[in-house]
């Protein structure tokens, strides 16, 4: 008995020799306490598999500290040395199973296969064997009180490590060569430094004590264990930035919460410091109203991320939405497209029958008759010409509109349409002029077909919105500005300012047009902007108000 505690007291004296006591507290108690806390908290909040692995890991990782400081104090005698440092190893074997494990579940966020499971089961088991039959430590030196260490087991130890370590290299290489997204890539580098830092920190701190054990160069060598513990305080950080930066476990207010929870324990640890009633008095306060603070700042941050869930989800409805519109309006195009067609050719028939009734091609018909079909006939124009506005609507939004372009007197397009124009007018009851304020030959490059279009509409307009007075057609260059400018002035019912801003718009009809003409489209400019548009040219509107005339501009560039 009493040599039993000599020898204790010898080697708890001899042991705590080699190593300041202090080194050897903050390198276990902190690193195994952070890494109990951060698993615990993790696997408390997620509940998932690798969360779960995780927490076993750092368990491990709390045990194999306990041990080694145990073994480290060897207070309790020889034969509790031998326990505690048996179980080191063990521990150690499954810290190494654990992280790789980890590293897998988390990444592929699957299980690890049935077969791996074994493989590992069968590395793992000598050692289970080896340090249950005390085959692995079959003696104690009281000299050094040390264990005597099997020199297979250790070996066989290292390898099996080994090969934790590889498989977990080898599966982080597999894993980033076969990710596409640039996220995924970042994940895995560095869920993968942060596992492989600390299993070669544990790796290398105990191999190269058992080296230097073996060669006897350093006067103690497990001092250097102590220094393989702090590969978990990385492995930590790279966990934590992982869930900070890329929402890793899935944890978002994790980054408030650590350094609230950090902040508290810092305040609370003065409380070691602080001697006098009133310090303790005011670390008390301190950490009262830090609390409070925490509280709120984290439901505010709770609240911001909802919000800004909320805010995500609600963007990628309407890209849904927008989508769908998109699909919607093209159909709609073809629709119009479709349907327009179809109108287009009854329409010709049905105005050439009415002619050709009329021109008495069948025999000669009453009066009465003519004026009937003479108002079929033009309705029928009517109506042609608001199917044609409505492909060419179609034509331009399914982008199908061509053009072919060559250059023409500008002025003696408008010149020959106004000519042609001039029955129709007349007939309407009002008078159409052309004059010529032009200096050179208003030479244009486009396409006259379009262009003239464009032209016999405004004068069409003229035409329909001036109830009674003169249209004006005038044709003029600006030979410094390099411009042919077509003006139409009309003395009709004009246009406020709200009306002017917006007729070149889709279906936009004045509220005044309907007095004097109901069948417009709301179409016709619209369509006369886009193609003089493509073709270089502009168009503006002007007027003076309701009641007071409009006026027209196309400009070109003058070739
Ligand atoms: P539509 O004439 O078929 O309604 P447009 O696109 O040609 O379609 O014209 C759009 C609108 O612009 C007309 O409904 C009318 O309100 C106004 N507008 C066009 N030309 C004139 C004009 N010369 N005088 C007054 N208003 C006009």
């Amino acid at each position: 008995m009493l040599t039993n505690f000599i020898s204790v007291h010898y080697c708890y004296e001899y042991l705590i020799n080699q190593i300041p006591v202090e080194l050897l507290i903050y390198a276990h108690i902190p690193t195994s306490l952070s890494a109990l806390l951060f698993g615990g908290y993790i696997f408390y909040k997620v509940k998932d598999r690798a969360s779960a692995i995780l927490f076993a890991t750092c368990l491990m990782f709390a045990f194999w500290c306990l041990f080694s400081i145990a073994t480290w104090f060897a207070f309790l005698g020889p034969n509790s040395t031998m326990f505690t440092w048996s179980l080191i190893d063990l521990t150690s074997i499954l810290i190494f199973f654990f992280s790789y494990y980890f590293l897998y579940s988390f990444l592929t966020s699957k299980d690890l296969p049935l077969w791996q499971k074994l493989t590992s089961f069968i590395i793992i088991l000598p050692i289970i064997f080896y340090t249950f039959t005390g085959i692995h430590l079959p003696m104690y030196d009281a000299n050094s009180c040390e264990a005597i260490e099997n020199d297979f087991v250790t070996k066989y130890l290292y390898f099996a490590e080994g090969i934790f370590i590889l498989s977990s290299i080898i599966f982080v290489i597999k894993n980033y060569r076969t990710a596409v997204i640039r996220n995924d890539q970042n994940r895995i580098i560095l869920t993968g430094i942060g596992v492989l830092t600390f299993l070669i920190f544990l790796f290398s701190a105990t191999f190269i004590v058992s080296l230097l054990a073996e060669s006897s160069v350093s006067q103690y060598a497990y001092n250097y264990e102590i220094y393989g513990l702090f590969g978990m305080p990385i492995l930590l950080i790279f966990l934590g930035y992982l869930i900070v930066r890329y929402k890793a476990f899935d944890l978002k207010i994790f980054g408030a919460q650590a350094l609230i929870i950090g902040l508290t324990v810092l305040i609370a640890s003065e409380f070691a410091f602080v001697t006098t009633l009133s310090g303790k008095i005011l670390v008390g306060i301190t950490l009262l109203i830090m609390s409070v603070v925490g509280t709120i700042l984290i439901k505010s941050v709770k609240k911001e991320i909802k919000l800004r869930e909320q805010v995500e989800e609600l963007v990628v409805d309407l890209g849904k939405a927008n989508e769908r519109l998109k699909i919607l309006d093209v159909m709609k195009s073809e629709f119009v497209s479709i349907a327009s067609h179809q109108l287009r050719s009854p329409l010709t028939s049905i105005r050439g029958y009415a002619s050709m009734l009329v021109e008495g091609t069948y025999g000669k018909l009453p009066e009465k008759a003519v004026d009937v079909l003479k108002n079929i006939s033009e309705s029928a124009r009517f109506m042609a010409q608001s199917v044609e506005d409505y492909l060419n609507v179609s034509r331009i939004e399914a982008g199908n509109m061509k053009y072919e372009l060559s250059d023409f007197s500008l002025k003696e397009q408008a010149e020959k349409i106004v000519d042609e124009m001039r029955q129709v007018v007349m007939k309407a009851g009002l008078v159409l002029l052309f004059r010529s304020e032009n200096t050179g030959s208003m030479i244009v490059h486009a396409d006259i077909g379009k262009t003239r279009q464009v032209i016999s509409n405004i004068i069409d307009n003229a035409m329909k919105y001036t109830p009674h007075g003169t249209i004006t057609v005038i044709a003029h260059d600006d030979i410094k500005q390099k411009k042919a400018i077509i003006t139409i002035h009309d003395t009709g019912i004009g246009m406020d300012e709200d009306t002017r801003n917006g007729v070149f718009n889709k279906f936009v009809r004045a509220k005044n047009a309907n007095s004097v003409n109901t069948s417009g489209t709301g179409l016709g400019l619209y369509v006369a902007k886009i193609m003089l548009e493509k073709m270089g040219a502009t168009v503006w509107a002007e007027s003076e108000g309701q009641g007071k005339g409009s006026v027209f501009h196309i400009e070109f560039p003058l070739v």
